[in-house]
């Protein structure tokens, strides 16, 4: 039997207690009439704590997931933006380097038909070369021509 105002241990026999002397009888009076609605009401306070706890844990839990979820819905969605713009810029870059191929094109195109004519324009300084040294050579000819003829006339004109 505990006592209800030392807390401390007695036989069940004794009627009052044998550190301090409070009545064990009336205690156990008390006990039975008024401490057992008293312990109700802790029980009842304790579930109430329980309960308030388990929903503040229970809403605590559910606003962290909400959030976890949201960050990870909009991790999601800045991924999928990211993928997108990386591919578009890798499209671009595509894009660019076709560019840049088709201009290397054009640019030994363009090298190339230069090289053309700047050999046609050699072929025609030769070409126009000769051409004056033939025309050169024909007036030569065109000279002894008239010379041989001369002489003919002159040849003709002894004769006679
Ligand atoms: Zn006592």
């Amino acid at each position: 039997m505990k006592c209800h105002n030392c807390k401390k241990e007695n036989s069940i026999k004794d009627k009052f207690c044998f550190h301090c002397g409070t009545s064990l009888v009336e205690a156990e009076s008390d006990n039975l009439i008024e401490l057992r609605p008293k312990r109700k009401t802790k029980r009842k306070i304790k579930f109430a704590f329980k309960s308030l706890a388990i929903v503040v844990i229970v809403g605590v839990i559910s606003t962290l997931s909400y959030l976890l979820y949201t960050s990870y819905q909009s991790s999601k969605g800045l991924k999928a933006k990211n993928a997108e713009l990386t591919k578009q810029l890798k499209d671009t870059d595509s894009k660019l380097q076709d560019t840049s191929s088709q201009l290397n094109d054009s640019q030994d195109r363009i090298s190339q038909l230069e090289r053309q004519q700047s050999a046609n324009q050699s072929q025609i300084n030769s070409l126009n070369f000769s051409n004056s040294m033939q025309r050169s050579n024909l007036g030569y000819e065109q000279l002894k021509n008239q010379e041989l003829q001369d002489n003919i006339n002159a040849q003709r004109y002894n004769w006679w």
